[in-house]
């Protein structure tokens, strides 16, 4: 094949490279000392099939300012004896200087380590080869990009030959290798069409980072084995090397006992399936809703197995409709089964649904369809690599993340950016890139076969039984466009905000800017009206920051709190119509500024961009115009959030009411079920019903199997101390610490507030890896997956976090024996939603709404807890207003039936002591010794 014009000219692979690493003592250069430096060259083969070798290393170790503390020495495995008698780095840098050369380096987060060498005194002026930055390009959809874990996860290892004794794990040079055999294999994996691979090498020109084009190879047409392996990852459907299955004979008359009983079908095809009474119980009232109709609401306590409970039923419903006539009435999907969360519909599309189709011998054909914005629209990253059509060449980050995008279209064609794993700089393009109902109404009206959302809205229209979320949900019942015969809510607790969250618009400060930027940026370049336009979008720009500043001038004089609603008595204040008016002046301007641009010529490529443009210019408009003038149909808002030091402000805007559309929802279809672990507060369903509008509905409770009298300690301390914050802090930090030291890690701590989890983790990190225990934190210490999974395999490690972390971490065993609460999860006091709600139905904003609610997430953090019949386990709950508040009889009356006990905090080791057993902590505490011999 002939080469593109700009290939020939493009750099080659160099002869030798320089692998580098260092071990420091802080994350800052500014005040951490170099107390290790490895480089390594290797020489490299030219011939991208091979990799090439190893030809020297430099590996020094030199002495800090300060002693090492516990903390670095954990980290790094490097002790004070180890570099007290070595020289500083200063005394070394020539050294290094020297060894490194000119060669080409490389680094796996290679900008932490090369601003430590040139802070300490190194030049380098060569170009880096950032490993960090290509595994996620070769990898898009991998977990994480820590050097050990995306090696891990690909199955690179340091060979035993060049991984000696005096070379650990974690050490610099260790790191180094790590780091080249990931090279190898990023090499082995950069793969793409010849015309991708020139727009790739166009994006790395573009944005001056021409030293990585070697690493990018155009692929011929063997087969990949490495993209066909992440292809059968992402699908998502493949159960191959999943508990397996045997087919057995099934028939659509059996019932759920015969399929979920002892003895029954399922019991006879998957090994590890055990029989449990309330799960065919629940199953059999599913079946009936399926066969009879209505609306229900179950709760299913933990350990029922409430996801086979309504699928195995659901499957017997859709082959019924397959051997009949299909479902009835304008029908088009049998069974719609709505989640919460993402990884609940992870669960369901890769093994729940997929090992009972099996099981049950069933055909039925299983999609997922998730919100328009989770796609990636095809049109706008065309728009966004061809070059006439960009405004500016690609920046670095922007370049990085088109090219991520190429390659991940080669391995995985689903477009759905959930599985992408992307940083906080990448989803600012990523906004751009997405699908949206204007670009795909009025750009996009015909059918495009590419496109990710139009295949997987058409397989959805075909599917048997459809995974939808909440949202996803109640849009489409309210657009009726996909009826559905029955509908099954699993984590129904969430549907409420959900569906008030579907009907929410957000306009930023940032978002503005973006929008009238965008104006200006496709002006004409020359010319009368070029000038125009531009003169025109920089008044519109002071003009809607003058608008924001009155606002926020407002909000300080009114609030302390950073939120405040935009009320009926706030509407008819003087300063608010000032402001008023201020908006309609700015869009009389926005209107005489787009009809500027809506007249002047635009070449080729170029009228899409500015059509696209003054669409989101017009949509803005409308956005703060509905927002300033009001609608008594919503509940509005103004938020000033802080990022980093910057503060921005946000406007909000959401429904205040959907129990109608929700209505309207159970109404379109035969059946529609609610469960969840958590529906009822003080054991009735009457808070769910009234706020979900199923008030009709029938009541269903399933208890969990498991013997939570025997199995689980609830110790209510009685003496917190409330209120004083640097106190409180300690007492949090210190109560923790003690049941993390007693039972060896094994312990959970949920939180309210990020601050909190902060403050608790400086408090204790070094106290706890002098005990040889693991400390993990929300924002502190890693993504949640990955901390998540940590945390299950360490039992000696201990996992803070906030709300994300009180419902669906399943850490079975006694990796987790532990669960503190610090306070009573009640939502923030000045909840604009909950006060607004309240005013309009005449309700008490506490007793009606935010202590239900409060309770509801407590029952779901304590779920934690158990996951096994075996578990065994104990939950703290530190927040003593359940002893001294009138509502504390009605959080007693919410918890599960455990051995509750209230008492001092002084008592708390005692009774841990008594629960667990001399003979259980000894265990643990022997484990932790042998360990560290
Ligand atoms: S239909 Fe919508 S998402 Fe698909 S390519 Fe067109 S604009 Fe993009």
């Amino acid at each position: 094949m002939a080469a593109h014009p700009a290939v020939q000219k493009l750099p080659e692979l160099p002869h030798t490279i320089v692998g580098i690493d260092v071990e420091t003592t802080s994350l800052d250069p500014a005040d951490g000392d170099i107390i290790e430096v490895a480089a390594i060259r290797y020489e490299l083969s030219q011939d991208g099939t091979k990799t090439g070798r190893e030809v020297e290393e430099l590996v020094l170790l030199a002495s800090p300012r300060q002693p090492l503390t516990d903390q670095i020495t954990a980290i790094t495995g490097i002790t004070n004896d180890m570099v007290k008698e070595k020289p500083p780095f200063s005394a070394l840098k020539s050294q290094v200087q020297e060894f490194i050369g000119d060669d080409l380096l490389f680094a796996h987060n290679a900008n932490f380590d090369i601003s430590y060498l040139t802070s300490h005194g190194l030049t380098i002026t060569q170009p880096v080869w950032d490993t960090f930055t290509l595994a996620g390009a070769a990898w898009p959809t991998a977990p994480s990009y820590n050097l050990g874990t995306i090696a891990q996860q690909i199955g690179v290892a340091v060979p035993a030959e060049n991984n000696d004794a005096s070379r650990t794990e974690h050490s610099a040079g260790y790191d180094v290798r790590l780091t080249w055999e990931l090279l190898q294999a990023i090499r082995r994996q950069l793969q793409l069409p010849a015309d991708q691979y020139e727009v790739v090498v166009r994006l790395l020109q573009e944005s001056k980072q021409s030293h990585y084009i070697p690493l990018f190879r155009i692929k011929n047409n063997r087969p990949d084995t490495g993209n066909e392996r992440e292809k059968g990852e992402a699908g998502g459907a493949a159960i191959s090397g999943k508990t397996p299955v045997k087919k057995n004979h099934y028939s659509p008359a059996q019932d759920a006992a015969s399929i979920l009983g002892t003895g029954g079908l399922l019991e006879q095809t998957i090994p590890a399936f055990t029989a449990r009474k309330p799960q065919v119980d629940m199953g059999k009232t599913v079946a009936g809703y399926l066969q009879n109709g209505g609306l229900g609401l179950i709760e299913a306590g933990t350990g029922t197995g409430k996801t086979f409970a309504y699928i195995a039923p659901a499957i017997v419903r859709i082959e019924q409709y397959k051997r009949k006539s299909g479902p009835p009435g304008a029908a088009a999907v049998p069974i719609v089964v709505s989640t919460h969360t993402k990884t609940l519909q992870d669960q369901l599309m890769r093994y729940d649904v997929p090992q009972l189709c099996a099981a049950l011998g069933s055909t039925a054909r299983v999609s997922i369809l998730k919100g328009r914005r989770n796609y990636l629209c095809t049109h706008r990253l065309e728009q966004a690599l061809t070059r006439p059509g960009r405004p500016h060449p690609a920046g670095r980050t922007d370049a990085w993340l088109l090219i991520k995008l190429l390659c991940w279209l080669q391995q995985n064609d689903s477009g759905d950016l959930e599985q992408l794993n992307v940083s906080h700089q990448d989803s600012r393009l990523l906004r751009h890139l997405h699908a949206d109902s204007i670009s795909c109404r009025q750009i996009c009206a015909v059918q495009r076969p590419e496109c990710p959302y139009q295949r997987a809205r058409r397989a959805a229209r075909q599917a048997d039984l459809l995974i939808v979320n909440h949202a996803m949900l109640v849009q489409h019942a309210e657009d009726a466009a996909l009826p559905a015969a029955h509908i099954i809510i699993d984590e129904a607790h969430h549907l409420l905000a959900a569906a008030r969250d579907a009907t929410r618009r957000d306009l930023s400060e940032q978002r503005l800017a973006e929008v009238i930027g965008a104006l200006a940026q496709l002006a004409p370049e020359e010319g009368q009206s070029g000038r125009h336009i531009r003169t025109e979008a920089a008044e519109l720009t002071s003009g809607y920051q003058q608008i924001l500043k009155d606002i926020y001038s407002y909000m300080q004089a009114h609030t302390a709190v950073g939120t405040i609603r935009i009320t009926n008595t706030l509407r008819r204040s003087a300063p608010w119509q000032k402001i008023v008016q201020q908006v309609d002046v700015w869009e009389s301007q926005l209107a005489f500024t787009l009809g500027l641009l809506r007249s002047t010529p635009a070449p080729g490529k170029r009228i899409n961009l500015l059509e696209d443009a003054i669409r989101q210019a017009e949509t803005a408009a409308t956005e703060v115009s509905r927002f300033i003038h009001g609608d008594p149909e919503r509940i509005q808002w103004l938020e000033v959030s802080q990022y980093r030091q910057n503060y921005e402000l946000k406007l909000h805007d959401v429904a205040l009411s959907v129990k109608d559309s929700l209505a309207r929802m159970y109404q379109s279809v035969n059946s529609c079920i609610l469960t969840s672990a958590t529906l009822t507060v003080s054991g009735n369903f009457s808070y769910i019903k009234k706020r979900t509008g199923t008030e009709e509905a029938g009541e269903h409770r399933f208890a969990s199997p498991f013997n939570i009298r025997d199995n689980m300690l609830i110790y209510i301390i009685e003496d917190s101390k409330d209120g004083v914050e640097q106190s409180y802090e300690q007492y949090i930090a210190a109560t923790i610490g003690s049941t993390a030291t007693l039972l060896q890690g094994r312990t959970l701590g949920l939180f309210t507030s990020h601050a909190m989890v902060k403050a608790v983790y400086e408090k204790l990190v070094k106290e706890l890896n002098k005990e040889g225990i693991k400390l993990f934190a929300q924002r502190m210490t890693g993504g949640r997956h990955n901390m998540v999974e940590r945390f299950r395999r360490r039992p000696d490690s201990v996992l803070l976090g906030t709300y994300s972390f009180w419902e669906g971490i399943d850490v079975p065993g006694d990796s987790l024996s532990a669960v503190v609460i610090p306070k009573l999860p009640f939502m923030p006091p000045h909840d604009p939603v909950t006060a607004a709600v309240a005013e309009s139905e005449g309700l008490s904003a506490f007793q009606h709404l935010a202590l239900p609610d409060m309770l509801l997430r407590l029952r779901q953090g304590i779920g934690r807890l158990l996951r096994t019949t075996t578990d065994r386990g104990a939950v703290i709950l530190c927040d003593s207003r359940i002893v001294k508040q009138e509502y504390g009889s009605e959080v007693l009356n919410s918890l599960p039936p455990a051995t509750v006990k209230v008492g001092p905090s002084s008592d708390l080791a005692a009774a841990l002591t008594d629960w667990f057993g001399e003979h259980t902590l000894a265990r643990w505490h022997g484990n932790r010794r042998a360990k560290k011999k």
